[in-house]
């Protein structure tokens, strides 16, 4: 064998030969050490994660329901009258309390805002009701679950309400007159044309093509998405009233005392923005708020905030947000939207435009095979039907609930100080919350 006082010319080659020898003397070695573990694949394969995907998502509302029910038998329904989903099976959300109901800080978890983002958003809820069954909740600390508070979506895998209703456009005060959306009366006839193709489908594109060109694609995401109040048959449509849903929502913060509690904080789980399988928490808090300098504390720099630019926001009108900043107000309430990304905006425009175009032009029947189609099509958006994007909502609706229980421990035991804000919460029009919540 040849040493390494050979020429220069013949080192390279020699090194690599030593080399080459104790690299197969380790692989030897290791493989000899590893005898009697597992295979890595199978055991990651195998971790709980993945086997809580297959067990916490479902196929459609009915299961879902039929899994939070079993769950927790002290689930209080609000059943939808005079509505059924598409296997005549009832509707309703499905609140339950979870911990001491004297609790002083209150986690509360929602599924459904927007239809058939709740497959996400009730695949965590059953994935924490599963750890909750191994560990009990931090002193001064409970957990409310509100499952599907959209259920008529749900169960039709539809964004919007039985009204028509973008429920997160919906909290406006409409006593005090509905927010106007001029570029959406401009465009109002070309978002949802006659035809999926063709001329008039033609006609509507150069319409928006123009539009974007003269005022710019935000001018045309407001315009699109921002809500409007004029027009029930078109998209993001933020309702004449309050929705059945929103008039639940506050039936169940009265019942379960709410606005009484030191402190809550609120997870909306939304689906179809952002990079695929990442939940982002977007804040629709003022920065300079108190609620703000909570979400910062408890969950750091993972939060965006609409308001200081950290994420590619528009200003959207009646979000969910008001509802509880009117309930509970400034630095007593942390209201984030959980915000997981699906597939591109142009994907989810296609999708939209098919779900609405049904409604308003193609007579409705999702039970044919067009709205079987279009059914299916707004499922797999909303909540692809990968493993592996199931896993990671998981893991990051995991790590959201661990920091919000460690937060809210440490507000109840008070040491975690709580400051009223000099500057209120409502520094934006009353009518208006900036977010990139979908
Ligand atoms: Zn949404």
């Amino acid at each position: 064998m040849r040493d390494c006082a050979s020429s220069a010319s013949n080192e390279r080659p020699l090194q690599e030969t030593g080399s080459k020898g104790r690299k197969l003397s380790l692989i030897r070695e290791r493989n000899a050490s590893d005898a009697g573990k597992v295979n890595l694949a199978s055991r990651l394969n195998g971790s709980e994660l993945l086997l809580s995907v297959a067990t916490s998502f479902s196929a459609d509302y009915r299961q879902a329901r039929e899994k939070f029910l079993r769950a927790l038998p002290q689930a209080r329904p609000f059943v939808l009258a005079n509505f059924l989903g598409p296997q005549n099976e009832e509707l309703a959300i499905d609140s339950a309390w979870v911990g001491d109901p004297k609790a002083q800080c209150v986690l509360v978890i929602i599924s459904g805002t927007h239809g058939p983002e709740g497959f996400c958003g009730s695949g965590i809820q059953i994935d924490w009701l599963a750890l909750l069954e191994e560990g009990r909740l931090p002193d001064g600390v409970a957990l409310l679950f509100i499952h599907g508070l959209n259920p008529h979506g749900f169960a039709w895998d539809r964004r919007v309400t039985q009204e028509g209703c973008d429920l997160n456009r919906n909290f406006v005060d409409f006593a005090a007159g509905a927010p106007p959306n001029p570029g959406y009366d401009e465009l109002r006839a070309h978002f949802v044309p006659p035809a999926l193709q063709g001329p008039s489908f033609e006609v509507a594109r150069e319409a928006i093509r123009q539009f974007k060109l003269e005022h710019g694609e935000r001018a045309f995401q407001i315009a699109r998405k921002a809500g409007q109040y004029s027009d029930p048959d078109g998209m993001f449509f933020g309702g004449f009233n309050r929705s059945w849903s929103a008039c639940t929502l506050e039936a169940i913060a009265n019942v379960y005392g709410l606005a009484s509690r030191k402190f809550v904080a609120i997870i909306d789980v939304h689906t179809g923005l952002g990079p695929y399988g990442y939940g982002e928490l977007q804040s629709e808090h003022v920065a300079a708020s108190s609620s703000q300098a909570v979400a910062d504390r408890m969950f750091g720099p993972s939060v965006t905030s609409a308001d200081l630019g950290t994420s590619a926001s528009i200003p959207i009108h009646g979000s969910l947000q008001l509802f509880w900043e009117r309930l509970l107000g400034d630095g007593r309430h942390l209201y984030l939207c959980l915000e997981y990304g699906t597939f591109d905006t142009e994907s989810a425009q296609r999708v939209l435009l098919a779900d609405q175009w049904l409604h308003v032009h193609g007579g409705g029947d999702r039970t044919a095979a067009f709205g079987r189609e279009v059914r299916s099509r707004m499922r797999a958006h909303f909540c692809p039907d990968d493993p592996s994007w199931k896993e990671a909502v998981l893991f990051r609706g995991r790590q959201v609930l661990r920091q919000a229980l460690s937060g809210l421990e440490q507000i109840a035991g008070g040491g975690f100080a709580l400051q009223q804000a000099s500057c209120t919460d409502s520094g934006l029009p009353p009518q208006a919350a900036t977010g990139k919540a979908e």
